[in-house]
């Protein structure tokens, strides 16, 4: 089976189901699992409590400096995100601060921190690395590189389910709208666009359960391994 200090990344859209299956696919591997996208949302609620234009590179810098940014295990398969110490957990899971994030993500100093910070958790290995650009600039040299996708509608409609089982009830067109520019703009951004790896596998989970694409992941790993 799977070296105990690999790392598997899982790169894709949003709302394509990544955590899911990341935090399955890491409770079946007796992996940590590695939320990168609530690093950039974490940094982006920063910047934006403070009022940093992101056109002000020294203040940027400033701030940057000074956050400190943990993700402590909560439970079996949950992770808490503390910014300087306090639960902003909840605070980043808005669609809004998803499109901070992704504002936020194309700038060369918050990828630069945050890259750096990514590599450091990965660097005893046993991971799965979620984000958008985990097999192409940050693990590289992972073990199993997957790319999740799933149609455009069925993202949205996942995402509204999700969200509305914490309470937020959102318009499905909204949301829709939002999770299409997020992509355009994530895509086509010069610095660790979202793209799959060269040697990624391509998982179209548009009429897959979660299960389904753990059960295929892990055949896939266990396959790469022999
Ligand atoms: O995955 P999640 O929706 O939480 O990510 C929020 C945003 O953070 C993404 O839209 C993307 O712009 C950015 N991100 C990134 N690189 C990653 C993870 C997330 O640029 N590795």
């Amino acid at each position: 089976m799977l070296d105990a200090k690999a790392i598997v990344t899982i790169d894709g859209p949003s709302g394509a189901g990544k955590s899911t299956i990341s935090r399955g696919l890491a409770a079946k591997l007796h992996f940590t699992y590695l939320d990168t996208g609530a690093m950039y949302r974490a940094v982006g609620l920063a910047l934006e409590r403070q009022g940093i234009d992101l056109a002000d590179t020294a203040s940027l810098k400033r701030c940057l400096d000074e956050i400190e940014l943990t993700l402590a295990p909560n439970g079996d398969d949950d992770v808490r995100v503390l910014l300087n110490g306090e639960d902003v957990s909840q605070a980043i899971r808005t669609p809004e601060m998803g499109m901070v994030a992704s504002r936020v993500s194309a700038d060369p100093l918050v990828r630069e921190k945050l890259t750096a910070l990514q590599r450091q958790l990965g660097e005893k290995g046993g991971i799965v690395a979620e984000g958008r650009d985990m097999g192409t600039v940050v693990f590289p040299k992972a073990a199993s590189k997957f790319f999740l996708n799933a149609s455009a509608e069925e993202r949205a409609r996942r995402r509204c389910k999700q969200l509305a089982e914490k309470g937020q009830i959102v318009d499905f067109q909204e949301i829709l709208d939002q999770i299409s520019k997020r992509d355009y703009d994530d895509s086509r951004r010069q610095l660790a666009p979202l793209k799959p790896a060269d040697d990624a596998i391509i998982v179209d989970s548009s009429s897959m359960g979660p299960e389904a694409v753990i059960e295929f992941m892990l055949a896939s790993i266990a396959k790469s391994a022999r």
